[in-house]
């Protein structure tokens, strides 16, 4: 199992290394925000535990990223700063769990293995929806148990879609959470015009329903 430790204090960082390999874990470091992007956009990872203030940027920004990208990998934040807004934020973005320092390494391993272990469990969970059946840990798609190839954006978009069905998304709120702030709206709206229509086809072609509805004006439905 590996884990990724990031955390700028090196002394801290080895330690938790060596004791979670103690532990029987494989651990790597990134002692940077920079190289923390790198190496979660490189590798996998069952868990990451995340310090939230690095020299170059913000934790809550890595954590944000990972996220988006529907990074499966359990994350327990650990902070020096005890503070509700971060905790709330970090929940809110994501984390598993959120630690202040200083902490003992024992409490830190049993909120881990909680972690992983709960992770599990619901990797082993297909996300199903009529016809419809979502691997979340392997992306793998099937439509009447056949297997659905789809880009990363229109695996996005379904995962967004059966998460919030029946119910009316924007075009605005699509594109927010499809590119977050790094898009211009107006070129993101045919982006999602074509997503959507790849995204219908694909499914229809397996012999599924047409269950992406386009309200004029409005924006999309996924409804039985
Ligand atoms: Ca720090």
């Amino acid at each position: 199992m590996k884990i990724l430790i990031i955390e700028d204090e090196k002394a801290l960082a080895e330690s938790l290394a060596d004791y979670l390999q103690h532990e029987g874990y494989r651990c790597e470091m990134a002692l940077d925000y920079q190289k923390a992007l790198e190496k979660i956009q490189l590798y996998d990872y069952e868990a990451i535990i995340l310090d939230l203030t690095l020299p170059d940027g913000n934790g809550l920004e890595l954590l944000r990223s990972l996220r988006q990208a529907h990074n499966p990998a359990g994350v327990l934040i650990v902070s020096a700063r005890n503070a509700l807004a971060d905790k709330l934020s970090g929940l809110d973005l994501g984390a598993d769990d959120y630690m202040t320092k200083p902490f003992h390494l024992a409490e830190l391993n049993a909120r881990l293995k909680s972690i992983i272990r709960r992770k599990n469990y619901e990797s082993n969970n297909q996300i199903v929806f009529q016809e419809i059946s979502i691997n979340p840990a392997t992306m793998e798609v099937s439509v009447n148990g056949n297997p659905m190839v789809l880009t990363r954006k229109e695996y996005e978009l379904l995962l967004y879609f059966i998460h919030n069905k029946n119910r009316l998304l924007t075009k605005e709120a699509i594109a927010e959470h499809l590119w977050g702030d790094n898009m211009d709206m107006a070129d993101s709206y045919d982006f999602i015009y074509t997503h959507i229509k790849n995204l219908r086809k694909k499914i229809v072609e397996l012999g599924g329903q047409n269950y992406l509805k386009t309200m004029y004006g409005m924006g999309y439905k996924f409804s039985e």
